[in-house]
């Protein structure tokens, strides 16, 4: 079976490859000519269902897409939906992380509590939308530790752990992530309506 997932990150293909497997993903990677998308939407549901259609408008097969955030708690939720561009438009991760630790540094450990939050639709062959939820618990950490996965990974805090998402290895990560926990729904969806 062939599904499509509606992103250009070499990283995330291999996340959700690895996740899916053995079910096969082809990406906006494998497209010769991949749509610009914005995604202007004001919720992960509404920018998922704007790359998954930009997808679908093209490849016309099952396709899926996902669009995630960190979720702080002393911000007030944010940055959520606007996550990638936390600390201004044209950014990177390191920036994003050094504004993120500079903006807590004056907050307590108790009130450092946050989330990654996946939200997942699917376009099914039918055209019809399935949405999936999958969220990961932990605390904004006080400096980044860890080399591994992207993003806020070095100072999101596993309090059961002891240790930050990019101290876990790929794999551990995949079994423990939003993004896995939501893929897992999808998996079962997809097993259960084969
Ligand atoms: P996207 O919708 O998955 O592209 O995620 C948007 C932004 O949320 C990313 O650029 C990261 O800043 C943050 N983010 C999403 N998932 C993760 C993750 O697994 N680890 C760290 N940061 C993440």
């Amino acid at each position: 079976m062939n599904i499509w997932v509606a992103t250009q990150n070499s990283h995330k293909v291999e996340e959700i490859t690895s996740i899916l497997s053995p079910i096969k993903v082809k990406s906006f990677l494998d497209l010769k000519n991949p749509p610009d998308v914005d995604e202007n939407g004001s919720t992960y549901s509404e920018n998922a269902l704007i790359k998954a259609k930009a997808l679908y408008d093209i490849v016309h097969e099952p396709v899926f897409a996902d669009d995630s955030g960190l979720e702080v708690d002393a911000l007030d939720g944010k940055p959520g939906i606007h996550s990638a561009r936390f600390s201004g438009p044209d950014t990177n991760h390191a920036r994003n992380v050094a504004k993120m630790l500079e903006v807590m540094k004056d907050v307590p450990d108790e009130k450092r509590t946050a989330r990654f939050r996946c939200v997942i639709v699917y376009i099914d062959e039918k055209g019809k939308t399935h949405e999936f939820t999958g969220i990961l618990e932990g605390k904004i950490g006080y400096k980044p530790l860890g080399n591994g996965g992207f993003g806020y990974d070095p100072i999101f805090m596993l309090p059961e752990k002891n240790c930050s998402v990019a101290q876990l290895s790929a794999d551990e990560k995949n079994v423990i992530s939003h993004r896995a926990y939501a893929l897992e729904k999808f998996k079962k969806y997809l097993n259960n309506n084969e």
